[in-house]
Parts: structure tokens; C-alpha cells; sequence
């Protein structure tokens, strides 16, 4: 399962041009304000899930890995 998830975003990744922006968060489906889609090239995640994406991949241990709560 992980490695579905690791081959589904490095796709997306590898397809997605640079400074190309999703509109909507590409975990919670949530629109992506524009200011942050300006701010960061080729965004595909909400703030939150920013965060928790940029969480897991520093954190490999699960510990830390809470309920998923949507903040948008
Ligand atoms: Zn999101």
C-alpha cells in the first residue's frame, strides 16, 4: 500500500510541469487558496496536508501520525 501511494506521487510529480498549481488539494480535495498556489510552484496539497505530507516523509516511525483531520 505505501508503495502505491509512493509511485502514485511521484507520478503525479513526475507529470506535473514545474509552476503548474492544482486548483484543489490533491488529498482532501480542497480548494487551494491562490495566493498559495502563486506562492508555491506546482503546489498539489492544501496547507494542512503540506504539512502533515512534509511530516511523513521526515518522520518514516507512525507515531506520530494522528486522526486525519481536515483543516480547510
Ligand atoms: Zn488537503
Amino acid at each position: 500500500m505505501d508503495n502505491s501511494v509512493k509511485n502514485g506521487v511521484a507520478k503525479a510529480r513526475s507529470q506535473l510541469p514545474v509552476g503548474q498549481s492544482l486548483l484543489s488539494c490533491e488529498e482532501c480535495k480542497c480548494p487551494i487558496p491562490e495566493a498559495r498556489r502563486k506562492a508555491v510552484a506546482g503546489v498539489r496539497l492544501c496547507v494542512g496536508c503540506q504539512s502533515k505530507s512534509d511530516k511523513r516523509q521526515k518522520e518514516v516511525s507512525k507515531v506520530h501520525r494522528r486522526a486525519s483531520t481536515r483543516v480547510c
